[in-house]
């Protein structure tokens, strides 16, 4: 089963996640289900705003360097994240399954740390480099209601916009 996934400009997306409290087999299916909708996107990372829910989740599952490949082992599920740090900064061609077929390079932390909780309520710390840093970045934003395309300096911004009305 996957989930419709909100596309920009809905409102909903603006929207600000509040916090898990019950980690229950209801969270999990939702996680579940996050999962086969993230894959059958071909997405790397999925906030549980994107399919309407406006729950602090997400999940996150970044291809490995030698192959580029996607593997369950290393699908993260995420829930309530905390950054504990943040530093330096890079630069990565960004794209969300919110906005299809738009990508652009954006600005990232090149590093952080964060806590966060697993599907059991079990407390986390996870630190992250490159792009998982940038995904777990991106998603963290759509639990605040940010989209990558609102960090773009003014002109990309009006390139989006303009590729937006074309479609
Ligand atoms: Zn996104």
């Amino acid at each position: 089963m996957t989930l419709e996934i909100l596309k920009y400009p809905d409102k909903r997306l603006r929207q600000k996640s509040m916090p898990v409290e019950v980690f229950d087999k209801e969270l999990h299916t939702l996680l579940d289900t996050m999962y086969e909708t993230m894959m059958a996107h071909n997405g790397v990372g999925l906030a549980a705003i994107q399919v309407g829910l406006p729950k602090r989740i997400l999940i996150v599952n970044v291809p490995r360097e030698e192959d580029n490949e996607q593997y369950k082992e290393d699908l993260l599920e995420i829930i309530n994240p905390v950054f504990l740090k943040q530093e330096g900064e890079m630069e990565w061609n960004e794209g969300c399954l919110s906005v299809p077929d738009f990508y652009e390079s954006t600005t990232r932390f090149a590093s952080i740390t964060l806590t966060y909780k697993d599907r059991f309520g079990n407390d986390k710390i996870l630190q992250a480099e490159g792009l998982l840093s940038v995904a777990l970045q991106h998603e963290i934003d759509h639990l605040n209601g940010m989209l990558f395309v609102d960090k773009l300096p003014i002109l990309k911004r009006k390139k989006f916009e303009k590729e937006l009305r074309r479609k």
